[in-house]
């Protein structure tokens, strides 16, 4: 695809999102789309005032040996976004952002179980298919430690990288979103309840075979008309 208008408010909308719902303290983190030349991706200009107020002149297509212009430079981390296209061609979007319990979670040892069901039935999904670690905690600036996170990602939806984030993959920029939110409130939840106790319950697999699969208007759909709403609502809407 190109990275036309819409293109560009759907990527800032979905770093604003990201960030309004906790997953980006200020200025660290980024959405992706592949295009047809590139990668669109948040980029930092002169006026980088953080993730939560990102504008759609902030997302830029990056192509090998085309200067950005207008003082913006590609993130640290565009290997995390290369590679992980790269390696996966039915994904075409990436989020990576440093979502705050799934970082909790893994320092403490807490297992992204899926020990709940109809209250994140996406995140029981991917917790039982199961959500790999990159146990490396650097920052991903090289093509070759993107190919590792690659690597580490596999053909999972979504990567913890340890005491420092997550990436996710989508078909569509809502779809990684998404991901990344669910991930985020499935951590957040163990969190809290291994303050209280171990945890080691897990959803049976008969019980999860009986739930519906709502379909990607339901799940993804729906969370990303909410979070838009949630981004008017706050005046933070992108326009
Ligand atoms: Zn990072």
């Amino acid at each position: 695809m190109a990275l036309d208008a819409s293109a560009r408010e759907v990527l800032a909308e979905a770093c604003r999102i990201i960030a309004h719902a906790g997953l980006a303290e200020d200025v660290l983190g980024h959405v992706s789309l592949r295009t047809d030349d590139g990668i669109a991706v948040r980029c930092r200009g002169p006026h980088e005032s953080g993730l939560l107020f990102t504008e759609p002149a902030d997302i830029h297509e990056v192509v090998p040996e085309r200067a950005l212009g207008g003082g913006y430079k590609a993130p640290n981390e565009l290997p995390i976004h290369a590679e992980v296209l790269a390696a996966r061609p039915e994904a075409h979007a990436v989020v990576h952002a440093h979502a705050p319990a799934v970082i909790a979670a893994d320092l403490a040892g807490v297992a992204l179980l899926p020990a709940v069901g109809a209250y994140n039935i996406p995140a029981m999904r991917m917790a039982a298919e199961g959500i790999p670690t990159y146990p490396r905690s650097l920052l991903i600036n090289t093509a070759e430690l993107g190919r590792e996170v690659a690597s580490a990602l596999g053909a999972a939806p979504a990567l913890v990288l340890r005491g420092h984030g997550i990436v996710t993959v989508g078909a569509t920029v809502e779809q990684a979103v998404v991901r990344a939110l669910n991930v985020e409130i499935l951590a957040r939840m163990l969190v809290s309840a291994s303050a209280l106790g171990p945890v080691s319950y897990t959803v049976t697999e008969a019980d999860m075979a009986m739930m519906p699969d709502l379909g990607s208007g339901f799940n993804d759909g729906f969370v990303w008309n909410y979070q838009r709403a949630r981004l008017r609502h706050a005046g933070l809407a992108v326009r």
